[in-house]
């Protein structure tokens, strides 16, 4: 058996007995995990925020300062934006959840590494599998390199990946930044609107 062979069972492993647990292992887990060293930077593991039954599932970068102290995913800055954005798509509080890629603050809020992103994503796949949504929305690149690290997506374009309808935006933060944004992303989800209506 080759190393990376090994480490693929060990990955799959991971999923398998997480989704068979069931959610409150995936979060019990996540939260005594010490497999990558972000475990030192955080305060709170960040797990997951809404609806056990959601239509979309976001998928963000990783947990800024304030959900560090918090434990909740888009407490700060950009989850006023994302609370926007989800009111403009007209989801109610049943419709939606969202994670990061990683569960732990990445030091200094610099973006979480390949090493951090791989060793998290069987949290990840674990909460998609078992919450099922319909559809899955990337917010940003970093969440394109954890759940399809071999596609590159076009901003806007749903596409099906193993099965699963998934469509990448721009991350809240992006439009803080660039106002500009703000209007090409409104006509992203009018384009999709039917994905989750
Ligand atoms: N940005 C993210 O990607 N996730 C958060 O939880 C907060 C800010």
């Amino acid at each position: 058996m080759t190393y990376e062979k090994d480490n693929r069972r060990d990955f799959d492993e991971r999923v398998r007995k997480m989704v068979e647990a069931g959610y409150e292992t995936v979060a019990r887990e996540a939260i005594a995990c010490t497999r990558c060293p972000l475990h030192k930077s955080a305060i709170k593991r960040v797990i997951g925020k809404g609806s056990c039954h959601p239509k979309v599932f976001f998928i963000g970068e990783a947990p800024g300062e304030s959900e560090n102290e918090t434990g909740i995913p888009f407490y700060g800055r950009a989850g006023k934006e994302l609370d926007k954005m989800i009111e403009y798509m007209g989801l109610s509080e049943e419709d939606w959840m969202v994670t990061n890629t990683v569960k732990c603050h990445p030091p200094e809020n610099r973006k979480p590494r390949v090493n951090e992103i791989e060793c998290c994503k069987p949290f990840l796949l674990a909460q998609i599998i078992l919450l099922n949504p319909k559809i899955m929305i990337l917010l940003g690149n970093t969440a394109e390199r954890s759940y399809c690290p071999e596609k590159k997506l076009e901003w806007g374009v749903p596409e099906e990946v193993e099965g699963r309808t998934i469509l990448k935006l721009y991350h809240p933060a992006a439009l803080i930044y660039t106002a500009s944004k703000i209007e090409t992303q409104h006509a992203f989800i009018d384009k999709n609107r039917s994905l989750w209506t």
